[in-house]
């Protein structure tokens, strides 16, 4: 099975994430595994740069700055390079899932719903968390500022959109409440996988 973790920026995917590797769930990141690609496959940087320029890149490194200046404030910009780095991720995703030996395995992924994705999953989770502590939790965590946050925010749906869309919500206020949602969520798909 594959499971999808999506939810809005700062709302707590990467720790739910990590509540479920504790738990032996297998997990792919896809921001993580983007940004990777976007740095070392030829073909997808080759693109980026037709796309967004020389400056796109520092070096070897990606300008992660200039990209996100650059794309959370252009709609049509951002879906041309979601069109260059989201098939390289789906393929990249799906040869990591056939190494895998587990009942289910997890892709966290910011954007589900707004790409329409969700067929691609057999379940999605969601994970949510009050958008001013979300705030708070990412200026605290990348320093940035909460004008850089909201540009984000503009590209995502709200909460009380997705919830009825998600197969499993867990609410990110408090960890602990948040790590016991994790268990029972593992063992419903572990039910399922049976
Ligand atoms: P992004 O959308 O930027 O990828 P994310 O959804 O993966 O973020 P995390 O990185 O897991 O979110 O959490 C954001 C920050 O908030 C991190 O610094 C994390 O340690 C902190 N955090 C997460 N959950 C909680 C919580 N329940 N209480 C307090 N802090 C939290």
């Amino acid at each position: 099975m594959i499971v999808g973790l999506t939810g809005g920026i700062g709302s707590g995917k990467t720790t739910v994430a990590g509540f479920f590797k504790e738990l032996g769930v297998p997990v792919y990141n896809s921001d993580k595994e983007a940004r990777k690609l976007m740095k070392n496959s030829k073909k997808v940087k080759k693109a980026i740069i037709e796309l967004l320029g020389e400056d796109a890149y520092k070096g070897k490194k990606l300008n992660k700055t200039h990209i996100s200046d650059r794309i959370f404030t252009n709609e049509k910009l951002l879906q041309k390079l979601n069109s260059i780095v989201h098939p390289a991720v789906r393929n990249h995703f799906l040869k990591w899932k056939n190494r895998q030996d587990a009942p289910y395995v997890i892709q966290e992924t910011a954007l589900v719903f707004e790409n329409n994705s969700q067929d691609f999953y057999d379940k999605i989770i969601l994970v949510v968390a009050p958008k001013a502590y979300r705030i708070q939790r990412v200026a605290r965590r990348d320093g940035i500022s909460e004008q850089q946050i909201k540009n984000r925010l503009r590209n995502q749906l709200e909460d009380r959109e997705k919830i009825p869309l998600a197969h499993y919500v867990i609410d990110n206020t408090e960890l602990l409440e948040t790590q016991k949602k994790v268990k029972k969520v593992h063992t419903t798909l572990l039910g399922f996988s049976q």
